[in-house]
């Protein structure tokens, strides 16, 4: 017999999925302050990481660096980016799964092989990375990290050993790992940008005056005034040197397999992510909602901040006024920057508060991008009834998730998942709803307008991974989610 849901108890809002990490990296030829830059474009990408981030800087050759646990304001002073000069700099914003928040494990690794020294920063999550790393074990190597982005590393110091060239040790590394990657890495002449053969994890490139940037995002491009030029390719490796860009094309290409929960969660609603808007894909979200899973309501409530796109959409297509039920402490971070989860408790406390004024006696339209383990829904749905709403009816924007994720993303396994293990009906009634709907999957890949709707890997949804996936994949020390 299933055992009954019992959300009572708990306290914790939004700390369902997390993010992945955010990378940056410039290589400065217009005599601008590089580590500064690198600051605030990590501060446009802190929403994809906050545990911990750094900056690994090249000065004449020499790489160097500052990381630490903690948010980007947190972690750089003034007094330590005035120490950090040089004209190349990769950064990194990181969420990493519990046990991974230690020190040595923050990114960028610099590290030296045989062709000097360089640093290395990534997002994604590497499929194969126990079996490479078992081996490399096997043949005397040690780790510092218990990262998959140190097994990268690794390879390219071996790789390094066999040839000169980069091109050749990076493509050769390539060949070897399997899974998600958007790589920014620092050599002691080049900054290189690599995006993994399906494109599962963003990247793109920008330009100011001279000077190329990369980044996981182009909201970090505006906020160091860089000119968004296009998104890096699948497959495709950009090395870019003083004022000059090759692009090479790997022989690493696949049938191009976005995460499609970067248009639903993870981005930044002002980003484009290969041509689409996803300001635009969740407003359309909305949209298709309402005309699969209308309910007559008095008002239409987003759940802040990811569910607010949504909820103006659903809005407007069934004519239902948009409204503010549920404030936001903006000053308060997200819940999961505390990983213990007493403090985890007490923050929530502070987090969100109910507009007793809009709710009284109305049939309140909740919109919610995601449920993943139901316990944000439930807090909410009460928080809604407790300030006299007559009826709460929960829409979520994505479909629900059925399968974990195996590339970056902390979505658990299925033990956890909701309704991997409960029928919507049952779902409903746990989480306390008068009705519940979630937008079907033919629904969501119409959302990102302007991308063809096969390019997309809809994997948490469908269990249709664009790779096979091992089976000892999630149950490893390594699979850190980043
Ligand atoms: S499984 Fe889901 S979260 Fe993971 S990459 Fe695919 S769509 Fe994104």
């Amino acid at each position: 017999m299933k055992k009954p849901l019992d959300f009572s108890s708990l306290n914790d809002f939004k700390d369902e999925i997390h993010e992945a990490c955010g990378v940056f990296g410039i290589s400065n030829q217009d005599g601008f302050d590089t580590a500064q830059m690198t600051y605030f474009g990590l501060y446009a990408l802190q929403h994809r990481g906050q545990e911990s981030c750094g900056i690994a800087i090249n000065n004449n050759c020499e790489i160097t660096g500052h990381k630490g646990i903690g948010l980007v304001p947190e972690v750089f002073t003034e007094k330590i980016l005035d120490r950090l000069e040089g004209n190349m700099a990769i950064g990194h914003t990181r969420y990493s799964t519990t046990g991974g928040s230690s020190v040595e494990n923050c990114q960028p690794l610099i590290f030296t092989y045989k062709g000097g020294k360089m640093a290395l920063a990534h997002n994604g999550n590497l499929i194969n990375a126990t079996k490479i790393r078992y081996e490399l074990e096997n043949k005397g190597a040690i780790f510092q990290t218990s990262t998959d982005s140190e097994v990268i590393a690794n390879l390219i110091s071996r790789n390094g050993l066999k040839c000169n060239d980069i091109v050749e040790v990076l493509t050769r590394t390539m060949d070897v790992i399997e899974g998600a990657y958007a790589l920014v890495i620092l050599t002691q002449k080049k900054l290189v940008g690599i995006r993994d053969p399906w494109g599962l994890r963003p990247l793109c490139l920008g330009k100011i005056g001279r000077s190329y940037v990369l980044a996981s995002e182009n909201c970090a491009f505006d906020v160091v005034g860089a000119e968004f030029i296009r998104d890096i390719e699948p497959g495709e490796m950009v090395i870019i040197e003083g004022e000059s860009l090759t692009s090479i094309k790997t022989k690493h290409n696949k049938p191009h397999r976005f995460c499609i929960f970067e248009h639903i969660y993870f981005a930044r609603p002002d980003s484009f992510i290969d041509g689409a808007s996803i300001y635009k894909s969740r407003l359309e979200a909305g949209r298709l909602l309402a005309i699969e899973s209308p309910v007559e309501a008095d008002l239409v409530v987003g759940v802040p901040d990811s569910g607010i796109t949504a909820a103006i959409g659903y809005s407007r297509q069934s004519g239902i006024p948009y409204g503010e039920a549920l404030i936001k402490n903006r000053y308060v971070g997200r819940t999961f920057i505390q990983p213990n989860q007493q403090l985890r408790e007490q923050s929530v406390r502070i987090k969100l508060n109910a507009l007793y004024e809009e709710i009284e006696g109305k049939r309140i339209i909740i919109i919610d991008d995601s449920i993943v383990r139901g316990t944000t829904s439930y807090k909410i749905i009460q928080m809604l009834k407790n300030a006299g709403a007559k009826e709460v009816h929960m829409r979520i924007s994505s479909p629900p998730v059925l399968n974990p994720c195996y590339f970056g993303i902390d979505i658990s396994s299925k033990e956890h998942l909701i309704a991997a293990n409960y029928s919507i009906e049952e779902i409903r009634e746990s989480i306390n709803a008068d009705t519940l709907a979630f937008l079907s999957v033919e629904s969501l890949l119409k959302t990102p307008i302007g991308a063809p709707a096969n390019c997309f890997c809809t994997g948490c949804f469908t269990g249709e991974y664009p790779m096979k996936v091992p089976m000892h994949v999630g149950k490893s020390i390594l699979d850190k989610k980043c």
